[in-house]
């Protein structure tokens, strides 16, 4: 029998690229999407995956992307970010529509094509990375806030619609991770994005990582619905302990 397969978006850096490492060890093929065709390159040729080059926010590249995927056990719905972190009143309106293109409108896109293909396998699983910023606000925050807020009405939705059928929904909302994501946030500003983690321990994207792997790995009748994950060091989006 060939290998169960795990296509993963978003892979290039981060999370994803983590957790194409950790599924690869657990035995799965890969299928990885992202923009930036040769970080992804480095993460397939390092895990034995295929790189496919995906744009979530583009039906046709999404169209494109799920075309080449034949099978599919698990889909990590990964891709996405934050842009900018403005007051509602001085909100940039085009960087919220990428906001809600890439972290909502993108999971919708590449689940909707791949749902077939995950129920045919009899253990389908479908992970939707959301954020803390699902269940949570801050100052600045609302493109961002509001767009996770959407994924996890998303995810629950799916959820009900999916109920009988052999296909688990899985949300993992992970607070403070150092990776690029404050980067991209600032665009590229390393000091700024640097000082959100000034005197504190942030997740790394490994152990993020570890949790997808884990929930995926369990038996077929058990679902980690909803699995929030923050570092020791924050009790919610805007208290944060810091060493002086
Ligand atoms: P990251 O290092 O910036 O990774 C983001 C990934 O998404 C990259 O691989 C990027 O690849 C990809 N991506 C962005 N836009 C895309 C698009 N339009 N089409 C395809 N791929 C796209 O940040 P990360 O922290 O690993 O973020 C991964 C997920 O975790 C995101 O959904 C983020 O919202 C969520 N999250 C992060 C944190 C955190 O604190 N870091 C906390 C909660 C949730 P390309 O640029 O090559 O396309």
């Amino acid at each position: 029998m060939s290998r169960p397969v795990a296509v993963v978006t978003g892979a290039s850096s981060g999370i994803g690229a983590a957790v194409a490492r950790r599924l690869a060890g657990e035995g799965f093929d890969l299928v990885l999407g992202a923009r930036r065709a040769d970080r992804l390159a480095a993460v397939a040729a390092e895990t034995g995956g295929r790189a496919v080059a995906l744009d979530v926010t583009d039906a046709d590249s999404v169209a494109a992307f799920c075309a080449t995927v034949e099978r599919c056990d698990v889909l990590v719905n990964n891709a996405g970010g934050a842009l900018g972190l403005e007051p509602v009143q001085d909100a940039d309106l085009d960087r919220w529509r990428w906001m809600y293109e890439a972290n909502v409108l993108g999971v919708a896109r590449v689940t909707k094509a791949l749902l077939e293909p995950l129920a045919a396998s009899g253990d389908g699983r479908v992970v939707i990375v959301g954020s803390i910023a699902a269940f949570e606000v801050y100052p600045g925050g609302a493109g961002y806030t509001a767009a996770k807020h959407a994924v996890g009405a998303l995810t629950r939705t799916l959820r009900l619609e999916l109920l009988g059928r052999p296909v688990r929904v899985i949300e993992v909302d992970p607070g403070m991770v150092e990776t690029e994501f404050s980067a991209v946030r600032f665009d590229g500003d390393q000091a700024r994005a640097d000082a959100v983690y000034d005197g504190m321990t942030p997740l790394s994207a490994d152990d993020v990582a570890d949790v997808i792997s884990f929930a995926v790995t369990r038996p077929a009748h058990v679902n980690l619905d909803q699995v929030v994950v923050r570092p020791r060091d924050q009790a919610t989006a805007r208290d944060v302990h810091r060493e002086a």
